[in-house]
């Protein structure tokens, strides 16, 4: 059995999720409330996910869309300064892209009565990559409150920067967490830090408003040291960090007078989530065996 595997089975979950606690701010809207709360009290905004992806079934879909209906709700009830993040996975992809085009609409719809109405679309593996720039693109020409993430490490990635420049699209940008095969990404990590670089810097000078999403610190050094020789406003730009990760940096950078968004996942479907955290890292996979050790 795979490590995925067993993380997905129900009883991992109910005895293991003190091993996820610290990428994932609770199982309950009422936790993920108190999470981001905290967060800006501390100065920083958030982006909220709902944990889930890969749903091949509507009734499951549509509980995701649902369960995104009573988070904006909750964010409005609280006043929170957060905006949302989907996978359109979760949302339907996989059964029909209309379908997912419909709900992701559904969302963006009830978002729009929220004090930040931003919705992003996380990037999921390069086998829904087109689709769901296409899907971004169409939801994109109705409303400007949506935006795309870009993955470094794909080698198409400078044509997408160049198109959501030319479109005036809200990009975040990330490495990319994904095993992608190496005819379609860089795998070496110098490599797709220079992309990194190269894509940033363009987002940085001809962008809207990009989300520098990264806890590398050369990358961050590097973005603080260009704009700074650009004479680019740290209110052009957002720093985005996960929950849990590198959370002295993030205050630092907040100190320092930049913006810094924090992405918070909460759910009960936390294994796939988990399992990309702990095998991007291999103090993370540590942390876990560790942590299991010490009970
Ligand atoms: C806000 C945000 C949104 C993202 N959205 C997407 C998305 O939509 N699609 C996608 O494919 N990927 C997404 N990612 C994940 C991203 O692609 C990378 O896998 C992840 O950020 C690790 O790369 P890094 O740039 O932080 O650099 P790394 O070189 O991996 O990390 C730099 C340093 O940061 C610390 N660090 C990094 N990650 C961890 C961790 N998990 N636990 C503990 N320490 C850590 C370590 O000290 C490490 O040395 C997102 C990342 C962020 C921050």
């Amino acid at each position: 059995m795979a490590v995925l595997d067993v993380i997905q089975t129900p009883g991992f979950q109910q005895r293991f999720f003190f091993l996820a606690k610290r990428f994932i701010a609770g199982e309950t809207v009422a936790q993920a409330m108190d999470a981001v709360a905290a967060l800006n009290a501390q100065g920083m905004t958030a982006t909220l996910d709902f944990l889930g992806e890969d749903v091949v079934a509507k009734p499951e879909a549509e509980r995701t869309r649902d369960a995104y209906f009573e988070l904006l709700a909750a964010i409005r009830a609280r006043n929170l300064d957060t905006n949302v993040s989907v996978k359109l996975t979760a949302m339907g992809l996989l059964i029909d892209e209309e379908y997912a085009f419909a709900n992701l609409c559904a969302v963006v719809d009830a978002a729009s009565h929220n004090r930040d109405p931003f919705v992003r679309i996380d990037m999921e593996g390069s086998s829904v990559t087109d689709a769901t720039l296409r899907v971004f693109e169409r939801a994109y020409a109705e409303t400007k409150h949506v935006g795309p993430v870009l993955q470094a490490y794909l080698k198409r990635t400078p044509a997408d920067v160049e198109r959501m420049i030319g479109l005036h699209a809200r990009v975040r940008l990330c490495k990319g967490a994904y095993n992608e095969p190496p005819e379609i990404a860089y795998k070496d990590m110098p490599s797709i830090r220079t992309h990194y670089l190269r894509s940033a810097e363009a987002l940085l000078e001809r962008g809207n408003y990009p989300g520098i999403a990264t806890h590398d610190e050369r990358i961050v050094a590097a973005v603080e040291t260009f704009v700074r020789e650009r004479g680019i406003a740290r209110d052009a730009f957002e720093f985005q960090m996960l929950y849990g990760v590198r959370p002295e940096l993030q205050r630092r950078l907040v100190s320092d007078g930049y913006r810094v968004r924090v992405y918070v996942p909460y759910g009960t479907h936390w294994a796939g989530y988990f399992y990309r955290r702990i095998t991007e890292r291999k103090e993370n996979l540590v942390f876990a065996v560790s942590s299991l050790i010490r009970r």
